[in-house]
């Protein structure tokens, strides 16, 4: 077996927006004896998921669960509802927007990407009007779907759903509305129900605080139909007999039996503490690591506070400073792992993860180990962020020990 033995003593921080630490407990679940995937007991599990999974997505709708990672989920949701040549109005948020539509390129569809210009695009998040704008010019309906990000991982932005969901209705346009949350699931809310979303595309490995490996598609009943008209080749993504099997918890091919084990004891875990005190533990571990960045007198990414995301905060380094040069020497010395700038960001900034199974003691030694590192490596500081993080953590647990009382 090949030995990955490299790791020092204590845990390595796996602090990347995703994938994100697996709890000790979704590990253990994980280890339960693979059953037939088409025996008796797989059924009750089958059906316990795919219920219970909606509830996190805020749906009564089906859920699709794929044996596979995010972009495959990515797939499914163009090829089961659009057709060659279609239209699609995709918004360039950052460097998964731009892959999302690379993707519908090569599928042959017709992607107009609209967005701000430059980077200042990668650092405010959707703009609802502009797709208004775009959709009331298209008065002959040419265009068939809206795909938007949500949660955009490789910058920190998360978009208001809600407000791209009233754009479309304001500009009375029947498109298809597709959102990519694959890393805002279980850490921001999300309601696919009531913003009228007809396909959510996520992923196991980021809130789910699974390993990669499942991915979803929550569908409305209208993108359903379009999957009856839709005409680009599709086998395996397919949502008609996977819905049709998924009645009685089974699936038309071997699912993956223990990482299913895993989403049973995530949604226990999530649903037991309670999904809007997972979205306020989420938003104040992300309030506490902009304090700290702040207080260190760098630039975070994310350039619309009204937009910044609970999942994760890119770092920006001043000029001069390879972002990628930092990660290497808090990786080798702290053991610690940070996300890369990815796409037009390549080098300039880093990423710090917040998400999944973290408490305010691992932001701060995830906030100790960048702040070390950006010292080893000579990044001029203005005061040390700690002190802001710490304050801002213990203040919340004052008001939260007191509402208790
Ligand atoms: N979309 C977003 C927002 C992501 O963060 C990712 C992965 O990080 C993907 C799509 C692609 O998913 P995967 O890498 O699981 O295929």
């Amino acid at each position: 077996m090949l030995k990955l033995d490299f790791h020092p003593a204590g845990r390595h921080f796996l602090q990347i927006p995703g994938p994100s630490p697996v709890p000790d407990r979704i590990l253990r679940a994980m280890s339960y004896p693979t059953i037939d995937h088409r025996g008796p007991e797989f059924g009750a599990l089958g059906l316990d998921v795919l219920e219970r999974v909606k509830k996190v997505f805020k749906t009564q709708q089906p859920v699709v669960i794929y044996p596979a990672s995010g972009t495959g989920a990515w797939e499914a949701a163009l090829s089961n509802t659009l057709s060659p040549g279609d239209t699609v109005l995709m918004y360039e948020t950052g460097h998964f927007a731009t892959l999302w539509k690379k993707m519908a390129e090569s599928l042959g569809l017709k992607p107009e990407f609209l967005g701000l210009p430059g980077i200042e695009g990668w650092r405010r998040g959707v703009q609802p009007q502009l797709i208004e704008e775009r959709l009331r010019a298209d008065t002959q309906h040419a265009i068939k779907a809206v795909c938007v990000v949500h949660n955009e991982t490789s910058t920190g932005v998360t978009s208001d759903i809600a407000a791209v969901r009233r754009a479309i209705d304001a500009a009375g346009h029947p498109a298809l509305f597709l959102v990519d949350t694959i890393s805002g699931l279980a850490c921001a809310d999300y309601r696919h129900d009531e913003w009228g979303v007809d396909v959510t595309v996520s992923g196991s490995q980021k809130g789910l605080m699974l390993p990669p490996g499942i991915s979803f598609n929550a569908v409305s009943q209208k993108a359903i139909a379009a999957s009856a008209q839709a005409k680009l080749p599709r086998s395996f993504w397919a949502w008609g007999e996977i819905i049709e099997m998924n009645k009685t918890g089974y699936w038309p091919y071997t699912p993956n039996t223990n990482l299913l084990y895993g989403l049973s004891e995530a949604l226990d875990m999530i649903l037991d503490e309670g999904l809007d005190n997972v979205f306020a533990r989420h938003e104040r571990l992300a309030e506490a690591c902009r304090r700290a960045v702040r207080a260190w007198g760098l630039d975070i990414q994310c350039a619309d506070p009204a937009v910044c995301s609970p999942v994760l905060t890119g770092v920006m380094m001043p000029e001069g400073i390879d972002a990628d040069a930092v990660r290497k020497v808090i990786y080798e010395r702290f053991d610690m792992s940070l996300g890369t700038g990815l796409g037009k960001m390549k080098g300039r900034m880093f990423r710090i993860g917040h998400l999944g199974d973290c408490n305010d003691l691992t932001l701060m030694a995830t906030l100790a180990g960048c702040e070390m590192g950006l010292r080893l490596a000579g990044v001029p500081l203005a005061a040390s962020g700690l002190p802001a993080a710490m304050a801002y953590l213990t203040s919340e647990a004052k008001a939260a020990l007191k509402a208790a009382a």
